[in-house]
């Protein structure tokens, strides 16, 4: 393509909401052939809600609450916005924690009132040697309701099951279907567990997804589906996308998203919208045919 047809394409783009960073992407995005989109804020809206507590343990759901959202005021994760607003509008006051760590994919901990107490996944209570019983069926049915059950323990004994819901973007499954129609392979990716991934790729129509898969071994995926030879866009708005973003033939960020993602793509869909994708691809089709 000729600098001007590509500044003009850059200019129609812009006009939808989506900014193109250089002439290069706008030249690749009509090439590719398979489209990776991470779920949390990305597919979804990223913001979500706490929708049930299921009690395990000598502690009421007051205190329960209580202690996740102390523990969590620590974390900067979706998931810990979510227990630390579901604690205030139930009036409880958060209080302080002390020896805070984050574990990357699977939870936190840190001590609060004297307690341990350990937030995550499954696989960190295994880890941890945490015995969950028959609990571990309550979470799976949680996890195909399309949530995201968490497992909370304290003292080293399980408490309570929260899980948290993030809603579906209204306009993710015809942006989507629109990606489809065009012939891409679309494909999510997640670090969220394997039933709600399924539940989540499902009610938006992806049939092949990611689950389970570490912040580290994302831009593995990308490089995957490279050497299965496609031409690989990637989407993702969290800190954990950058290096995959960096590495894809085409990397989209959401606008909302974490600025570490925006700087690591080439492309940023202002409108927070995934008809951006659609949207960047058709006209990077019209600039490629306009010149020849
Ligand atoms: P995602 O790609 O969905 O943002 P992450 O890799 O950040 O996933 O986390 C994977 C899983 O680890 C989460 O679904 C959750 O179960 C657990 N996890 C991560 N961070 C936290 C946290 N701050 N509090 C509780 N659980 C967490
Ligand atoms: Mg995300």
């Amino acid at each position: 393509a000729t600098p001007m047809s590509v500044m003009v394409g850059v200019g129609k783009a812009a006009e939808a909401g989506v900014l193109i960073r250089n002439g290069e992407a706008l030249q690749t995005a009509s090439k590719i052939t398979a489209m990776i989109l991470d779920k949390t804020g990305t597919i979804t809206l990223g913001a979500p809600k706490v929708t049930d507590v299921v009690l395990a343990g000598e502690f009421d759901e007051d205190t329960v609450l209580r202690l996740s959202a102390t523990l969590e005021s620590g974390s900067e994760h979706p998931l810990a916005m979510a227990i630390v607003e579901s604690a205030q509008e139930s009036g409880l006051s958060i209080g302080k924690a002390s020896n805070f760590k984050a574990i990357a994919g699977h939870g936190v901990q840190a001590e609060v009132d004297g307690k341990t107490l350990l937030f995550g996944n499954e696989k960190l209570m295994h880890e941890k040697g945490i015995e969950l019983g028959d609990f571990v069926e309550k979470a799976q049915a949680l996890a195909a309701e399309a949530k995201t059950p968490m497992f909370f323990a304290i003292d080293n004994k399980f408490s309570a099951i929260i899980a948290v819901a993030d809603p579906i973007k209204e306009d993710s499954i015809a942006a989507i279907k629109r990606l489809q129609k065009n012939g891409i392979r679309v494909v999510m990716l997640t670090g969220d567990n394997r039933d709600t991934a399924k539940a989540v790729a499902k009610k938006v129509g992806i049939t092949e997804f990611f689950a389970e898969v570490l912040p580290e071994q994302k831009s593995e995926k990308v490089q995957e589906l490279q050497m299965q030879g496609e031409i690989v866009g990637m989407t993702g708005d969290g800190i954990n996308d950058a290096p995959a973003l960096a590495i894809a033939n085409v990397g989209f960020a959401i606008g909302t998203g974490t600025d570490v993602a925006i700087e690591s793509a080439d492309i940023t869909l202002m409108r927070g919208s995934l008809h951006g994708l659609a949207d960047a691809i058709a006209v990077s089709k019209a600039t490629l045919s306009n010149i020849k």
